[in-house]
């Protein structure tokens, strides 16, 4: 569907590593969705490339236009800048519904079903269950509501100094006003809770349809081993390995194999990010 797409956001070089793997993995799972990357105005010139050889379309985000008055605002609010960066996301009014995704998450199966949602749809945060997280979220671009989001963002702030705070507080029924708004974790699979509660990951965690590699520690930071398959300095959780596939090692596999040829065509002779 031309007028449904899935948007990500990628501010660096590392992240855009990130998106470039969640955008093969929505290709590989044979969506029909478009696929939109937002980047920041420094990402390398090969990775943009590659970004666009895998999305339908790459939009830079300029954190510091000017000729918008909620940028301005937010200029006298320099940390909530990346948080800014991902609101840009509502103005994407080509489209009447978008599924916002994180640079950090890897989809693991179709979901294209996501879109039957309404705005402003999420799965639960493992941290705190009555906020979602905002890796993974449901949304209907609108400049009216972007506008809406810029004011609230300069007049409240965030209260976690990131995107989901806003988020949070700007959507606050989400937590009791309609059950269909409430995506199932499996759709937001962070690998933190196959730690927190290993039991309820070892029942369902087959089922996982997106993995969120939330938290410091991301997929890039690791190095791997293309002889062995082997993530470096990546050790199982105890008793999960056997029973579930390694996320991490997922990604690293569709990254040797699908991003980094042709990360490798654009970079040619040039030193490689
Ligand atoms: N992001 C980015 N550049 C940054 C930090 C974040 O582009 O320097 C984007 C990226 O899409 C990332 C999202 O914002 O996935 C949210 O940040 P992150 O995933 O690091 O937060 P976490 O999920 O670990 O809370
Ligand atoms: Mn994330």
């Amino acid at each position: 569907m031309a007028d449904q797409a899935y948007v990500t956001l990628a501010t660096n070089d590392d992240y855009a590593k990130g998106a470039m793997v969640l955008g093969r993995s929505l290709r590989n799972h044979n969506t029909t969705k478009q696929l939109v990357a937002l980047i920041g105005p420094h990402i390398a010139e090969p990775c943009r490339a590659t970004l666009s050889s895998i999305y339908d379309e790459v939009h830079v985000v300029d954190i510091l236009d000017s000729r918008d008055t909620a940028h301005l605002a937010l200029m006298k609010r320099p940390d909530l800048g990346v948080t800014f960066t991902k609101l840009h996301c509502w103005q994407l009014t080509r489209y009447t519904k978008c599924v916002f995704m994180d640079a950090d998450t890897l989809v693991l199966s179709n979901i294209d079903e996501l879109f039957e949602r309404e705005e402003l749809s999420a799965a639960p945060d493992p941290g705190w269950p009555d906020c979602f997280n905002s890796g993974v979220f449901v949304f209907k671009p609108s400049i009216e509501t972007y506008h809406r989001l810029m004011t609230h963002c300069v007049e409240n702030g965030s209260f976690d100094g990131g995107d989901q705070g806003v988020l949070n507080s700007f959507f606050n029924t989400w937590s009791t006003a309609d059950i269909s708004k409430h995506l199932p974790f499996i759709y937001n699979l962070s690998s933190i809770a196959m730690y927190t509660y290993l039991p309820a990951f070892q029942q369902y965690g087959h089922e996982a349809k997106v993995v969120h590699f939330l938290g410091k520690v991301k997929p890039w930071n690791y190095s791997y081993d293309t002889q062995t398959g082997k993530v470096k300095g990546h050790t199982l959780t105890p008793g999960s390995s056997e029973l579930h596939p390694d996320f991490l090692v997922q990604w690293w596999n569709l990254y040797s194999s699908g991003v980094l040829p042709a990360l490798r065509d654009s970079y040619g002779d040039k030193p490689f990010c």
